[in-house]
């Protein structure tokens, strides 16, 4: 069947996206997708045709917060029977998922996973004549889904996929059951979107992949480029100023790659390396590949090289096996490291990984307590880190209004920090000089003190 005869139908959509910034990256591609068909957008639920929930599946806290709002969109679809629901990413993926969603919410009437994002014009249209939920999440090999058109949603950020999937089975982790082998984007493909996005507008990339540093392995010769590589090769791209890129696998991030991007004008430099355990017990557990001083020699090295940067990392508490004293591990590499920030998570079991069947689980209470003294000292480390920032003039890529207040104008320092400032629109899309006034945990607050001219754009190093 021919998929552009759908392609004239009209009505609203609207995408509800949890998870991670790939999540939100094939959210854009969903959005372009349903554009092309002639949908229009909207963020009322109460009016909208198709309805899609882009899930994430990592954590069993997430799972049950989209069951949830499945289960409440319900209502909606009563009222509006033509309403078409869908539940996408890596929730349908995962094994069982089929039955969970069908007792939560029998009423959704696709589902389909991350590699059949280019079905979605078929998908729906089979839906509209289905009784059945049209359930589709085997992909063909080999497909990837950068060809497809995608609705960028902040002008001068762009999102910018560069591997798919992970190869690393870490005990506790779903990523690879539901995503599939690593797959590298070809790097002359990556090169053209880049550059194209920066004849739109794009002045910052953020590279995507659940491990970044395994970029290009998978490659065949003739066209083989390591992350490194591409990194050389996007920094010669004129009018692109930053280039960030996530995630980092702290067992492939090599002390030479740290000096490559130290010969680079437009790499920030923020590394986030997720640590997951301070503890070597459980980082073997994990199948993490790395120890905590290999860990502790990565990040003394950036800090040597780069002592401006901004370090921050994931952690999970909790983890089967998990002592007090490894606990105790976790919490002193914390002190040590001094992190940025960091996203922390209580362990939860996910079907299909290792870590799951491990018997001596940590009871909840445990694992709570845990998460709360670790924030506790996170928070304190975060707003002495920021500290250093008060009264300094930093540069900000200007990203446009703040969600919570529209005169107040958010974006990014190279390192990746958020300031807020007041100012007006103008500025959205540019590089300023702000002043920092006021500093917490996880934002900044100053005011604008001048344009950075183009000319010196690249050369916006620090802050
Ligand atoms: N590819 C990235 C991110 C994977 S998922 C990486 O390798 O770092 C994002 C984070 O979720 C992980 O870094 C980990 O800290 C957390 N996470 C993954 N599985 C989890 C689980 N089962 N329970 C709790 N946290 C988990
Ligand atoms: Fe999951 Fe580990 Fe792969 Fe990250 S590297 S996606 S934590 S398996």
């Amino acid at each position: 069947m021919q998929e552009d005869q759908f392609t004239n139908s009209k009505g609203k959509y609207l995408i509800k996206t949890y998870g991670c910034q790939m999540n939100e990256h094939d959210s854009e591609v969903l959005a372009g997708i349903l554009q092309d068909m002639g949908y229009a957008k909207t963020e009322k639920m109460a009016e909208a045709d198709v309805v899609l929930v882009n899930t994430c599946c990592v954590r069993e806290s997430a799972e049950r917060r989209i069951l949830g709002e499945l289960g409440r969109l319900k209502q909606y679809q009563d009222r509006r029977p033509d309403m078409l629901i869908g539940v996408c990413g890596c929730l349908p993926m995962q094994e069982g998922s089929r039955d969970r969603i069908r007792q939560r919410a029998s009423h959704v009437d696709l589902a389909f996973g991350t590699g059949n994002l280019h079905r979605l014009p078929y998908l729906l249209q089979k839906a509209k004549n289905s009784e059945e939920t049209v359930w589709e999440t085997q992909a063909e090999e080999d497909t990837l889904p950068s060809a497809l058109p995608r609705l960028r949603t902040e002008g001068v950020r762009a999102w910018v996929p560069i591997i798919y999937g992970c190869d690393n089975y870490c005990a506790y982790c779903t990523v690879p059951h539901v995503r599939g082998r690593e797959r590298s984007r070809p790097p002359r493909e990556i090169r053209r979107e880049v550059e194209k996005l920066v004849s739109e507008g794009v002045r910052q990339v953020t590279l995507l992949g659940q491990n970044v540093n395994s970029y290009g392995k998978d490659l065949k010769e003739h066209q083989s480029m390591d992350f490194g590589q591409l990194l050389r090769s996007l920094d010669e791209i004129d009018g692109l100023i930053w280039i960030h890129y996530t995630t980092s696998h702290p067992r492939d991030f090599s002390h030479q790659l740290v000096d490559t991007i130290a010969g680079l004008d437009k790499v920030g430099e923020h590394f986030h390396l997720p640590v997951q355990s301070g503890s070597d017990r459980i980082l073997r557990m994990m199948n993490r590949g790395y120890s905590r001083d290999e860990y502790l020699d990565l990040v003394q090295y950036i800090g040597r090289v780069f002592p401006d940067a901004s370090i921050t990392t994931d952690v999970i508490v909790g983890f089967p096996g998990e002592t007090e004293e490894d606990f105790l591990q976790t919490y002193e590499l914390f002190r040590r490291v001094r992190f940025d920030g960091a996203f922390s998570f209580m362990y939860s079991p996910r079907p299909q990984t290792a870590a799951a069947e491990f018997s001596d689980q940590v009871p909840q209470d445990v694992k709570q307590e845990r998460l709360q003294r670790l924030n506790e000292l996170q928070q304190e480390i975060s707003l002495e880190r920021n500290g250093v920032l008060q009264d300094q003039v930093v540069t900000v890529l200007v990203e446009g209004p703040s969600k919570r207040n529209g005169s107040v104008l958010k974006g990014r320092t190279r390192t990746n920090k958020l300031v807020l400032f007041e100012e007006d629109e103008r500025l959205v899309g540019r590089f300023v000089r702000v002043k920092i006034t006021e500093v917490q945990p996880f934002q900044l607050f100053g005011s604008a003190v001048g344009e950075v001219k183009p000319a010196a754009q690249s050369a916006c190093k620090n802050g």
